[in-house]
């Protein structure tokens, strides 16, 4: 499912998703892409924007 290099990529593309839902309108299996996205993030452990935060508050 994913090629080389991918998973390195996964949070910045994970945090470029604004979780409109647009994709769940075309998904031809239906998908629940929005709740896909979130939960990766979940697994990731947070977005990029939260760490940033934390590294700039020092947690
Ligand atoms: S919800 Fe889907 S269409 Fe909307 S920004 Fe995220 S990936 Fe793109």
């Amino acid at each position: 499912m994913f090629k080389h290099g991918q998973l390195e990529n996964l949070p910045r593309e994970l945090d470029k998703c604004m979780l409109c839902g647009k994709c769940m309108l075309v998904c031809p299996r239906g998908v629940n892409t929005r709740a896909v996205v979130q939960n990766m993030r979940i697994l990731l452990g947070s977005t990029s924007y939260e760490r940033r935060v934390s590294h700039a508050v020092g947690k």
